[in-house]
């Protein structure tokens, strides 16, 4: 199979047929042989009932349904493990993002031989306070934290080559760092391509103010996952000794004042200072080498993803 089309959604159920009708067009007079993955991640609507439909109607769509919503990354998960196409492309269900751009992203995968392209919405249709001024931030940092050259991180419009989505787990909201966790498996060909952008026809935005936070907090754990996920203790201990060995010499400083009679231990503020370092150094140590005795017990510690073998 060429192309799996994998489209998480919530609540989208005007859009379905348009969206599955505009895709079957594009793959058949491309000559692609595909599926649609549709992930139905606990929609209260009819959405359901809809793929149901749409599925009798053409045997190439398939459905997942998810009990209750667990997000947009848990249902991409899904849908990457189901997927069987040598080219696994996503999108979002909301007919914001375009299915002529498909022959074109394939081509990059199969031709130019790239992992992963991601759309970049170059010209966007959403709020300009809301959506794209925070969004220019974002990428920026995303960009500068990982050194991946992308504009648009979180295009819902991705194309991937297959090893790359049964490679990478995507949960919590981590879907819009998934050039970062693949290029952190190892598929570093990354490229970009400008996709047109719509206005969204139907329904609304799933998505409120709460994803900057929780946005930007994944950024931190994945960065810091893909540095020192294995060795806490290169991280951990080492600010902690250099926490210690700052209040051990502000300590030894303190008491030989002290011995001069130039101070009195519990009047001078570098005494404390001295003893909250020590304490701080003892603590992150602690902490590094807990993480250590966790990791060396966990089943993933020898985890490797191996390319080939001869
Ligand atoms: N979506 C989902 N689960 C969620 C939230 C969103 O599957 O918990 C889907 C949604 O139905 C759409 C896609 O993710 O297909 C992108 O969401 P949306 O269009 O609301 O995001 P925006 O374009 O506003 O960033
Ligand atoms: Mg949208």
């Amino acid at each position: 199979m060429d192309i799996s089309v994998v489209i998480p959604l919530l609540n989208e159920s005007e859009s379905l047929p348009e969206l599955t009708a505009w895709i079957d067009k594009v793959m058949t007079s491309n000559n692609f042989s595909y599926e649609i993955l549709f992930v139905d991640d606990g929609s209260t609507d009819n959405s359901w009932e809809v793929i149901q439909q749409l599925q009798q109607a053409n045997g190439q769509i398939h459905g997942i349904r998810f009990q209750r919503n667990y997000g947009k990354s848990a249902a991409l998960n899904v849908g990457f493990e189901a997927a069987q196409g040598d080219v696994v492309i996503t999108m979002d269900a909301d007919l914001q993002d375009s299915p002529d751009e498909i022959p074109e992203l394939y081509r990059k995968i199969t031709e130019e031989r790239y992992d992963l392209v991601s759309g970049w919405k170059k010209v966007r249709y959403d709020s300009k306070l809301a959506k794209n001024i925070p969004s220019k931030f974002f990428n920026w940092t995303t960009r500068r934290m990982s050194k991946i050259q992308l504009h648009d991180f979180n295009c819902g419009l991705k194309a991937y080559r297959k090893e790359v989505v049964k490679n990478i787990e995507v949960y919590g909201e981590m879907h819009r760092y998934i050039p970062v966790i693949a290029k952190w498996e190892g598929f570093t060909k990354i490229g970009e391509q400008v996709v047109k952008h719509r206005k969204r026809k139907y329904g609304t935005t799933k998505f409120g103010l709460n994803r900057f936070i929780n946005g930007y907090l994944d950024l931190f754990t994945i960065m810091f996952i893909s540095k020192f996920g294995k060795q806490p203790m290169h991280f951990f201990g080492l600010i902690g000794s250099l926490s210690f060995l700052l209040g051990f010499i502000a300590f030894v400083a303190v008491c030989v004042l002290r011995l001069c009679n130039r101070i009195h231990l519990t009047n001078s503020v570098w005494f404390y200072v001295s003893m909250l370092f020590i304490l701080m150094g003892t603590v992150l140590f602690l902490a590094g080498f807990l993480g250590e005795l966790i990791t060396r017990n966990s089943t993933y510690r020898n985890n490797y993803k191996i390319k080939e073998r001869l």
